[in-house]
């Protein structure tokens, strides 16, 4: 499907400019980037692995700019570190907040939450995932945050692989938490939001075998598309998925339910309403008993 150049007709959020605006670059850094996040309750390290914006996915409502390239094509660990530390110094001493875009953030969340894998693509497609996840924990060790919590965030398309698994392994035993997407119910739904090759089968096999292991989190966007809420049917397939990874052993240790904040890629992409995510949120509790965290665009 043609990718739609107005990015402009999601209603202007009445979220507060360091909620909505999470840029990939922050000053000259190429990879590291501070987020005052709402799920985090704090600040965020961003690290963008995906510096090339490519990814195996084409979401209808992805916040990244694909109209313009990306700066780089390789990440430069070395240089990573380097940013994390440059970044760690600035929240520890305050001088994040004299930055304009940081300046009227509340105090109470002016504190360090996490590192965060995420960026201008699916995180885990980087060949060396585990290295870099061994190196970011040895940073956090030699940076006196040994306990700093480590969030990956990403759509399971790839924890079959090898490296992959390796890095899940050591994310769970550094505070690691994995949030995997997941907000369909059918094939059918899955290909119009998601718009890849990639089975929906192997998602779902792949985060029931990961949540097999640990409990995750479970990270959903819904929205209106081309002006029509998410259907009810679709939404009743959503749960029984959730309930079938429960019922083959998979733990989730929450939902977030949330929906658009920001410019998506389609026009025709918009956000739920409130109460429409309220709904959404109590039938995802009612229906398969998981803590669920609702998330609204303003
Ligand atoms: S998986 Fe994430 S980065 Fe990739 S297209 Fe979807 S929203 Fe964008």
């Amino acid at each position: 499907m043609e990718r739609i150049a107005c990015r402009m007709r999601v209603p202007a959020p009445r979220l507060p400019v360091w909620f909505q605006d999470h840029p990939r670059g922050f000053e000259r850094n190429r990879y590291v980037y501070p987020v005052v996040s709402r799920r985090a309750r704090g600040v965020s390290l961003g690290i963008n692995l995906n510096p090339d914006k490519v990814c195996n996915f084409d979401c209808i409502y992805c916040q990244v700019d694909r109209t313009r390239g990306g700066r780089e094509r390789f990440v430069d660990l070395p240089v990573v570190l380097q940013e994390l530390d440059v970044l760690l110094r600035l929240v520890r001493s305050g001088q994040l907040f004299q930055h304009p875009r940081f300046a009227s953030v509340p105090e109470q969340l002016r504190t360090l939450r996490d590192m965060a894998f995420s960026g201008d693509g699916e995180p885990t497609t980087f060949a060396n995932f585990d290295q870099i996840i061994q190196q970011c924990i040895r940073w956090k060790q030699r940076s006196g945050v040994p306990q700093l919590k480590m969030v990956l965030i990403t759509n399971a398309t790839m924890f079959h692989r090898p490296q992959v698994q390796r890095g899940l392994e050591l994310l769970d035993r550094h505070q690691g938490e994995i949030w995997a997407k997941l907000e369909t119910g059918t094939e059918q739904y899955y290909r119009r939001v998601a718009r890849t090759s990639i089975p929906f089968r192997g998602v779902l096999e792949n985060i029931t075998q990961a949540a097999r292991v640990r409990p995750l989190v479970i990270q959903s966007l819904f929205m209106k598309i081309a002006g029509e809420p998410l259907p009810e049917s679709e939404l009743a397939a959503y749960c029984d998925r959730l309930q079938e990874i429960l019922a083959r052993g998979g733990r989730i240790r929450r939902v977030q339910v949330y929906t658009v904040a920001r410019p998506p890629a389609e026009s025709y992409v918009e956000p739920l309403s409130e109460e429409h995510l309220a709904h959404i949120a109590e039938t995802i509790r009612r229906r398969c008993g998981l803590e669920v965290e609702c998330y609204g665009s303003g």
